[in-house]
């Protein structure tokens, strides 16, 4: 079994992306959806654009595993899982292509509907994992599929580096423990060519731009 049911008292709010990290679209497609393999997923894209339904969001997908974002944890209990085919940071990380960017808008807008989810609630497997995962990484760009992940309102001009954290949604136990990995999966976010725990004032003033433009 490699999925399970969901309980009644917790309900879909996130969608998380991840990407395959697998040398091809078919070791990764039968890894997700072998019942003996002890991960899945709701959906998978491929390069071509090709999204496959592999687990009905009625039930509860495995692919966040150990997680944690804003005051939740196992994201899993709460989320439908998105992969999206890419050789992954491992294997040959490559941009995503334009057709699977078309076709992740398509399905986001579709479960958004369904579900009930907002664009701030559309979060990277990075995010929800910072110390252990790298996915959907540097080369996503999320506003390719129209997503506005911050759109916050700014009480004051200056935030320091843990509030920004915060408001960006790491788990206060995550900040607390790896707030270098923190700074990495933001730094991810940003589209940033090289990913180093390390602070400077470009960084604060870009990462204080995701969240408040
Ligand atoms: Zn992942």
């Amino acid at each position: 079994m490699n999925y399970s049911f969901r309980k009644k008292n917790k309900i879909v709010k996130y969608i998380v992306i991840h990407y395959t990290g697998m040398k091809t679209l078919k070791l990764a497609y039968k890894k997700l959806s072998d019942e003996r393999s002890d991960v899945s997923t709701h959906y998978l894209i491929s390069r071509n654009g090709s999204v496959f339904n592999l687990l009905c969001p009625k039930y509860k997908a495995w692919h966040a595993g150990e997680s944690k974002w804003k005051n939740y944890k196992y994201i899993n209990d709460y989320s439908i899982g998105i992969e999206l085919e890419n050789k992954g940071h491992e294997f040959g990380y490559s941009n995503y292509t334009y057709r699977q960017y078309h076709s992740l808008k398509k399905l986001i807008n579709f479960l958004k509907k369904n579900f009930n989810i907002l664009d701030e609630s559309i979060v990277f497997h990075s995010d929800i994992s910072p110390n252990r995962k790298q996915d959907p990484g540097e080369k996503f760009f999320v506003n390719k599929i129209g997503i506005n992940r911050f759109n916050m309102s700014n009480t004051k001009r200056k935030y320091s580096i843990n509030e920004m954290l915060c408001l960006y949604g790491f788990h206060k136990s995550y900040i607390k423990k790896y707030k270098k990995f923190c700074i990495m999966a933001v730094k991810r976010s940003l589209n940033y060519k090289y990913i180093n725990p390390y602070l400077s004032k470009k960084f604060s003033k870009d990462f204080y731009n995701l969240l408040f433009s």
